[in-house]
């Protein structure tokens, strides 16, 4: 087992790439935090997880925007397991417009999420790593942080900026044994996804079918959607790598739509 006993806190992990990747850790024997808003989702969660084993979770309420929250969720793991040995802050949401018709506080909810989320969760955690001089941060890009959309300047801004982020912990965190790393999925079919297919038909004047098969596959090399567990795999490799020689990267996972 390549996470026997380790600590994991996954954000907005309930559903979705989230849930995905808690289930993987769980397979390969950590204690997992599934952390999101709302707390019976994410015990539901948990519950399912714990019985699939070896590994076990639980979940704890965390609005990744409340430096509060932030804290209070990530004490109440370290009062539970004693430390955190992995941050996926995976948290996010979409909202699709154009720039002229974006409203001003979408942007900013969509920005609090993905960045303040990201800094927050990594603020909190990161002392506990220091401390046992070893961790493994990973946050949650997309090929929107290495590719621009139309209709997606929050979310393509704030996924660029968490390489930025990732960096600057790879820098601080090398001489306490903290990694940092960026996974960069391609389209995944979620709630989050599934909501934008019918969205941006209207935005742009087309078909739900050319939706998928222009905007969002269109670039791929076999015309097929990332899955949760492709993501999930990436995640394990990030998280069980054993050294610092993998720090400050990012992994695009897409079928070939975006090549570095
Ligand atoms: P999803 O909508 O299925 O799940 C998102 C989860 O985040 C939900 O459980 C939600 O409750 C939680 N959440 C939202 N706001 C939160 C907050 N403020 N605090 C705590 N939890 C919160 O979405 P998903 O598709 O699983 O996306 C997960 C991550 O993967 C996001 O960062 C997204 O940008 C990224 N991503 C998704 C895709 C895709 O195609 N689905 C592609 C690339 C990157």
């Amino acid at each position: 087992m390549k996470l026997k006993d380790k600590v994991c806190i996954v954000t907005g992990a309930a559903r979705g790439i989230g849930e995905g990747i808690a289930r993987r850790f769980v397979a390969e024997g950590a204690r997992v935090a599934i952390a999101d808003l709302d707390l019976g989702a994410a015990s539901e969660t948990a519950k399912r997880l714990t019985a699939t084993g070896p590994g076990s979770a639980f979940g704890v309420a965390m609005n990744v925007t409340d430096e509060d929250a932030v804290n209070a969720g990530v004490a109440a793991v370290v009062a539970k397991w004693g430390g955190v040995d992995v941050l996926v802050s995976n948290a996010g949401i979409q909202i699709v417009d154009k720039i002229e018709d974006y409203a001003f506080k979408d942007w900013k909810k969509l920005l609090a999420i993905h960045l303040d989320g990201a800094f927050l969760t990594t603020k909190a955690c990161i002392p506990h790593m220091y401390r046992q001089k070893s961790g493994s941060v990973i946050l949650m890009g997309s090929v929107h942080s290495k590719e621009a959309s139309p209709l997606k300047s929050a979310y393509v801004t704030a996924k660029h900026g968490l390489l930025g982020l990732a960096r600057v912990i790879s820098k601080e965190g090398a001489e306490h044994g903290v990694r940092a790393n960026v996974i960069c999925p391609g389209f995944v079919k979620t709630p989050l996804v599934e909501k934008q297919i019918p969205e941006q038909a209207k935005e742009l004047g087309i078909s739900e079918d050319e939706v998928v098969d222009r905007i969002m596959l269109g670039e791929t090399v076999d015309k097929e959607f990332t899955t949760i567990e492709d993501v999930a795999e990436v995640a394990l490799l990030f998280a069980a790598f054993p050294t610092n020689a993998l720090t400050g990267q990012s992994l695009v996972v897409s079928h070939g739509w975006h090549m570095d």
